[in-house]
């Protein structure tokens, strides 16, 4: 049998999103201004649209999503609920393995979840731009789409390496009408002095971030936007579980295991929550197990420290708690290049803090040797990105197989690699390291952390 679409009958496109605040096993730890040693939301005020400020904080537990940007939606929502039957087959497993698949949209990821309703809340509060900062250069395609479709300019760091590995990410940037620069970049204050000490910096996501928020700062007509870890871009993702549980509702499935990649957490946590919030309502029909998967050459949940640290590198956001690796990290040069963020978002860190989500980390050898049998099985290529996630849904399966259980896997293949055809090229050269990032300089980053906050290991959270 062929792989199929569940569900002839689509679903339709959830009215409300879900917010987990309220549902959290603790209260999450509040945002923390070094300035007053204390909870604050430090510069986000100044760079935010009101409303998104107001879900990040939200104890609503459903928020309604405005009918402009469910329209929006319409172009391509819902989104497949594929079943593997094709990896399964090749996998021999007797467990059942199911993928939601958000690749089927223009930018090709889930990010337009939420660059859309950003785009959409800035539009009505009157601003005229729209700055971000961009790694591999998903989220920045998505925002740009996001504010082209509601009449909004937008401005885009997008990491160095990303902008010279990733052309092609770029011009599609430029054809919706972004501007787009290499970060560190010339047009900020930021990226003007890590110029002058090393013209030749590869850039990284927390150099971006400092760029991106520099640019809203300073100038009136802008406002901020970001792709992953606030609370209110992982509410927006939300839409992915909620229809996902639609899907396997009329398959009459619902999954033992949820897989999903980590970068920030966005995309994961919106598949996941709805599931999570099914056991704490007690309606779950199992006790589901919820995985996150990161790679080995950025491990901030695997291995990183669960303090008090900065989103970005120049220190201009507050702080959050969060596993981190510092937020001096420059990344090794992987091609995952969505993975490669120094922190994660607060409230999956508290979730695997407190052991509700499980977490592991793979190397981009045994990632890539995944995307391969995923695409020679269910014939799509994978971006790097959700490749781990199908490692780890794959390693599950061969448990299965191993065990005899007859498991049902979902997992979240957030994003097609049509544009990471460079990364393919690299592995089936052979020229693609397994790389680890070395606990010294994890070390070295938390003692630095101690150094400049010590006042950190006091506050209440
Ligand atoms: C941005 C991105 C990620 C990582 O971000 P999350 O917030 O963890 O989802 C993963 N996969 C793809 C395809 C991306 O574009």
């Amino acid at each position: 049998m062929s792989s199929i679409k569940i569900g002839s009958n689509e679903p339709e496109i959830p009215k409300k999103w879900y917010s987990i605040l309220s549902d959290l096993p603790k209260p999450l730890p509040p945002p923390v201004d070094p300035a007053i040693k204390a909870p604050g939301p430090g510069i986000a005020p100044k760079v935010f649209a009101k409303t998104v400020l107001g879900q990040e904080f939200t104890k609503d537990r459903w928020i309604t999503i405005p009918e402009e940007v469910r329209d929006v939606y319409r172009i391509w929502r819902p989104t497949p609920m594929i079943r593997a039957f094709r990896l399964e087959k090749a996998l021999k497993t007797p467990a059942k393995i199911f993928y939601k698949y958000e690749g089927v949209n223009p930018p090709g990821s889930h990010k337009p979840n939420t660059a859309v309703p950003q785009a959409y809340y800035n539009m009505k509060e009157g601003v005229e731009r729209l700055t971000t900062e961009t790694g591999a250069g998903q989220w920045g395609s998505a925002l740009v789409f996001g504010g082209m479709l509601f009449g909004l300019k937008s401005t885009v760091y997008m990491v160095r390496v990303s902008y010279d590995q990733k052309p092609y990410r770029k011009s599609l940037m430029q054809l919706w009408g972004g501007d787009v620069y290499p970060s560190p970049s010339q047009q900020t204050e930021t990226g003007r002095k890590l110029l002058e000490e090393d013209a030749n910096n590869p850039g990284s996501l927390g150099i971006a971030i400092s760029e991106a928020v520099e640019d809203a700062l300073v100038n009136d007509d802008a406002n901020y936007t970001i792709g992953s870890v606030f609370n209110h871009v992982l509410l927006h993702q939300t839409v992915i579980g909620l229809e996902a549980q639609e899907q396997l509702k009329t398959a009459e499935e619902y999954p033992d295991i949820v897989v999903g990649c980590i970068g920030g957490g966005s995309s994961f946590s919106g598949l996941f929550w709805p599931f999570y919030y099914d056991r704490v309502s007690k309606k779950a029909p199992k006790n589901t197990r919820f995985i996150a998967v990161e790679p080995t050459a950025c491990p901030s949940i695997t291995k990183g420290t669960y303090t008090y640290d900065h989103g970005d590198t120049a220190r201009l956001t507050p702080l959050f708690k969060m596993h981190t690796l510092g937020h001096e990290f420059i990344p090794p040069p992987i091609h995952a290049g969505g993975l490669r963020y120094h922190g994660k978002a607060p409230t999956l860190c508290l979730l695997a803090q407190e052991k509700e989500v499980e977490t592991r980390a793979y190397n981009q050898i045994e990632v890539f040797d995944a995307a391969r049998q995923f695409a020679q099985s269910e014939t799509i290529v994978p971006a790097p990105e959700p490749a781990h996630a199908i490692k780890g849904a794959i390693d599950e399966a061969i448990r299965c197989r191993e065990t005899g259980e007859e498991k049902t896997i979902l997992f979240l293949l957030c994003g097609h690699g049509y544009f990471d055809m460079q990364a393919y090229n690299d592995f089936l050269s052979g020229v693609l390291l397994p790389y680890e990032y070395p606990e010294a300089k994890i070390r070295k980053a938390v003692n630095k952390l101690r150094q400049l906050y010590p006042w950190v290991e006091k506050l209440p959270f």
